[in-house]
């Protein structure tokens, strides 16, 4: 089961006949997320999300879970954006988490997730991109996004563009980031097919 949320915020929003609305951000498309993450779940997160990509590093790691996920759907249209959370052990930085957006550039949901403070990742696309992912066939050039005044120098914040969707690759510590080698695979979840049964689901997401 999914709970509607602000994509924006973490304030409760409200169903009213004209459709969701956020006491701070006004009308919402909303987020859906699981009380808690775990396979059935991500079944419906898979339905809801339709055509908009659910992206995952694939292969996971040994051990690696999915820890939280979401998806910001009005009915029956096209989801705007998804997020997904990963959280595993890594032999130089402990534990790390990776947190995926794709969205619709405009949506929120990235800077939420980011804790940017901001909608707009300021500096994608100037100067040389500091990693490349593999989405489908696409190497996508990524560029380190400022947290701004934020003195919490606790994770880095990666942001490109794949398709017209912003996609965005939240790493904590920050000196994960590092991980990310031009290898890295990003894979959407919805054609992963009967290899989804391998993924294991648990764990504790960051707060965002
Ligand atoms: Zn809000």
């Amino acid at each position: 089961m999914l709970l509607a949320g602000c994509p924006q915020c973490a304030e409760p929003i409200h169903e009213l006949e004209s459709g969701w609305e956020c006491p701070a951000h006004r009308a919402v498309t909303p987020l859906w997320r699981p009380r808690e993450a775990l396979y059935d779940a991500f079944m419906d997160h898979l339905a809801r999300a339709d055509a908009c990509p659910t992206l995952l590093p694939w292969p996971m790691g040994p051990g690696w879970q999915v820890s939280d996920f979401g998806v910001v759907a009005a009915p029956d249209r096209t989801a705007m954006a998804t997020m997904t959370c990963c959280s595993g052990m890594s032999e130089l930085d402990g534990a790390v988490d990776v947190l995926i957006v794709s969205e619709e550039p405009g949506t929120g949901l990235g800077a939420r997730v980011a804790r940017l403070g901001r909608s707009h990742p300021a500096g994608v696309g100037e100067g040389a991109p500091v990693a490349r992912v593999r989405v489908g066939r696409a190497a996508v050039p990524l560029w380190t996004v400022s947290t701004g005044e934020d003195p919490d120098l606790d994770r880095t914040v990666l942001v490109g563009e794949a398709e017209g969707r912003w996609l965005w690759v939240v790493v904590y510590p920050a000196s994960a980031a590092l991980l990310l080698r031009d290898d890295w695979v990003l894979c959407d979840a919805a054609d992963a097919g009967a290899r989804l049964v391998e993924l294991t689901f648990g764990g504790k997401p960051p707060h965002w």
